[in-house]
């Protein structure tokens, strides 16, 4: 049987690095290919260090801070709208962030997590030592200086600390490194985690946390998905349960790249595709059972529901 398609992993027009296109156009989109529900992962960066490179969101063209609860309202808003409009075609849509962690950041994301009815809280790591390690134009400066044993554990130390802080319900792309770092390291940076992220896995595994198959790497040519299968066998060897798959569209064309053979990966496997309904993870085959009761129970509360009392945002 084909396994309905979600896509958790989306970036719209607030983000930096996305293209200019629309919440409501990745939605029709996602009608067109199919999908059944639809997250919404704008990024979150909020590294003091890097405040002029990327603690930034696009809001209506203009670049603003990221701390600036203008855009969330606008992000939560436009989404809701999305929902409503769409909910007569069955597409549901869900309201999510991807926070790119660094130390130290933890009361920063409090504040905006908490203060917002977000669906999911996508975690990752792109920064190791101030460096992005996610753009291609960045990471040479970080790969170049460090042995790939010292890249391992800076970055599975940032990851554990992470995990640790149980902000977050789910991680991203857990082997991003492999992204630019295979060109520096060789074929040998597909066992930089051995030894190193199984501790972490069975804490994301205690805490119910999920784990991303991310499919970008396959636009970028690498051979696997993030993670590779060594580590979604770990993982599934550990107790991680919750999994998502997730385009890391940040065109049009991207969304839903590669889901369905995300999906077929996990059916190989025998892990669910799970869905987050605010911040509770529900395999989609549970949800589409029940007649996506869960939705209906929710309802379209998103609109105002939210509140931004006791906020202390700073201004900029
Ligand atoms: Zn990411
Ligand atoms: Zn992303």
């Amino acid at each position: 049987m084909k396994s309905a398609k979600t896509d958790y992993h989306i970036h719209p027009n607030y983000s930096l690095d996305a293209s200019p296109t629309p919440i409501r156009d990745y939605c029709c989109r996602a009608l067109e290919l199919g999908l059944v529900e639809i997250c919404f992962t704008t990024h979150l960066e909020l590294d003091p260090m890097r405040k002029e490179i990327d603690n930034f969101v696009i809001l209506n063209g203009q670049k603003v801070s990221v701390l600036n609860p203008y855009w969330l309202d606008s992000y939560f808003s436009e989404i809701t709208q999305a929902q409503k409009e769409f909910s007569s075609a069955n597409l549901h849509i869900k309201a999510g962030i991807e926070v790119g962690y660094s130390l130290g950041t933890e009361r920063d994301i409090e504040k905006i997590i908490d203060n917002y009815p977000f669906d999911y809280v996508l975690g990752a790591i792109h920064c190791l030592n101030h460096v992005a390690i996610s753009s291609y134009k960045e990471s040479p400066l970080y790969f170049q200086r460090r042995s790939l044993a010292e890249m391992s554990r800076d970055y599975f130390s940032t990851l554990k600390e992470a995990v640790v802080t149980g902000l977050f319900d789910c991680i991203a792309h857990v082997d991003l490194y492999r992204r630019y770092g295979t060109r520096f390291y060789g074929p040998e940076i597909l066992m930089a985690h051995r030894g190193i992220i199984e501790p972490i896995l069975k804490e994301m595994a205690r805490r119910g946390m999920g784990l991303e198959i991310n499919t970008s790497s396959s636009r970028r040519g690498l051979k696997e998905f993030h993670p590779s299968e060594d580590i979604i066998a770990l993982a599934a060897k550990l107790g991680i349960e919750v999994f998502t798959v997730g385009s890391d569209a940040h065109t049009l064309d991207q969304l839903g790249d590669y889901i369905a053979e995300a999906l077929h990966l996990l059916a190989r496997f025998n892990l669910c595709n799970h869905i987050f309904t605010r911040r509770q993870a529900v395999p989609l085959s549970r949800a589409m059972g029940n007649g996506w009761d869960e939705h209906k129970a929710r309802g379209f509360t998103l609109g105002g529901a939210h509140s931004r009392d006791g906020m202390q945002f700073v201004n900029e």
